[in-house]
């Protein structure tokens, strides 16, 4: 049996507690309590749950922005947690992340092409000719033509700019990418494009996704397994297929009844659990 890209082990990771001006000072708060799955390569897994739940912590995680109170995170081999505040270049290719909002993830006052080169060169140290043609065939992959080298991001709408956040983060040719939230800023048609995109994609580069959502509906079209969050903790995990079909637990299924699609809840029932996940604490 090969070994997984990603396994993640009893993930705690802590927040401090406590105001600007020191008061509970050295409390802290466990936005992770405790968390464990794999991913396997090229495989595409999901972690859904109400805004809160801890599913950007993880990603922040195993990026290494954040600091892992206990547990273990080992990509390929490499233990995260042991790296520190130092992540090595080389992890940082493997793995790359597509947040929410490109607007402020990719820079204002750098043409797409500028900004998708000086990561390749940081990478790859290609030259100049080499590097013009890399941006161009990045910009294909996510379906741009070269026309949008030179233009701004202010320029671009947000599914283009989002197209050049993932052709940003591909240039890497990284092994494993976070989603975090892709295609919550996007208009309901732009976010299917998107998701098509991202599906095949994986597919092309067989690459591995941990996809980060609120939303099932969403996640149904990228990912292989899915694993539904609660604070702190994961509730169930299942194939997308029987967590869809055959929701065990009462959280999924109420998640499952604020998907606009065919449920297996009735009307009243789909409004109770409406009501329930309004009364939740965020
Ligand atoms: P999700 O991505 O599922 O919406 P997050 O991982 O962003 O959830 O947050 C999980 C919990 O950790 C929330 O209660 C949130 O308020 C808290 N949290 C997130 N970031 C910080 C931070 N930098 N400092 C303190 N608490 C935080
Ligand atoms: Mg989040």
């Amino acid at each position: 049996m090969s070994a997984p890209l990603l396994a993640v082990s009893d993930l705690v990771v802590s927040y401090p507690l406590g105001s600007a001006l020191g008061f509970g000072r050295g409390r802290t708060f466990d936005a992770v309590k405790g968390v464990s799955f794999t991913i396997e390569p090229g495989q595409g897994f999901a972690l859904v749950g109400e805004s809160g739940s801890g599913k950007s912590t993880i990603g922040r995680a195993i990026l290494g922005l954040v600091p892992v109170a206990s547990g273990s995170i080992v990509f390929d081999g490499a233990d995260v947690a042991a790296f520190g505040k130092r992540v090595p270049l080389a992890y940082r290719r493997q793995v790359q992340v597509v947040f929410q909002d490109p607007r402020s993830s990719l820079n204002p006052r750098r043409t797409v092409g500028e900004q998708i080169g000086q990561v390749l060169q940081r990478h790859f140290s290609t030259g100049r000719t080499e590097t013009e043609r890399r941006v161009c065939d990045l910009l294909g992959k996510v379906g741009l033509g070269a026309y949008f080298v030179d233009r701004f991001p202010g320029e671009l709408s947000g599914g283009q700019r989002q197209r050049v956040a993932i052709a940003r983060a591909l240039a890497t040719e990284p092994r494993l990418l976070i989603c975090d939230e892709p295609v919550s800023a996007l208009d309901v048609s732009t976010q299917s494009q998107v998701l098509n995109l991202l599906a095949s994609l994986r597919i092309e580069l067989g690459l591995a996704y941990l996809f980060i959502s609120h939303d099932l509906a969403v996640v149904r079209q990228v990912a292989d397994v899915v694993a539904v969050m609660q604070r702190g903790r994961i509730v169930e995990v299942g194939t997308s297929d029987t967590l869809y079909e055959a929701p065990a637990d009462p959280y999924t299924r109420l998640l499952l009844s604020s998907v606009p699609q065919p449920s297996p809840l009735g009307r009243e029932e789909r409004r109770a659990a409406r009501r329930a996940l309004r009364a939740a604490p965020a």
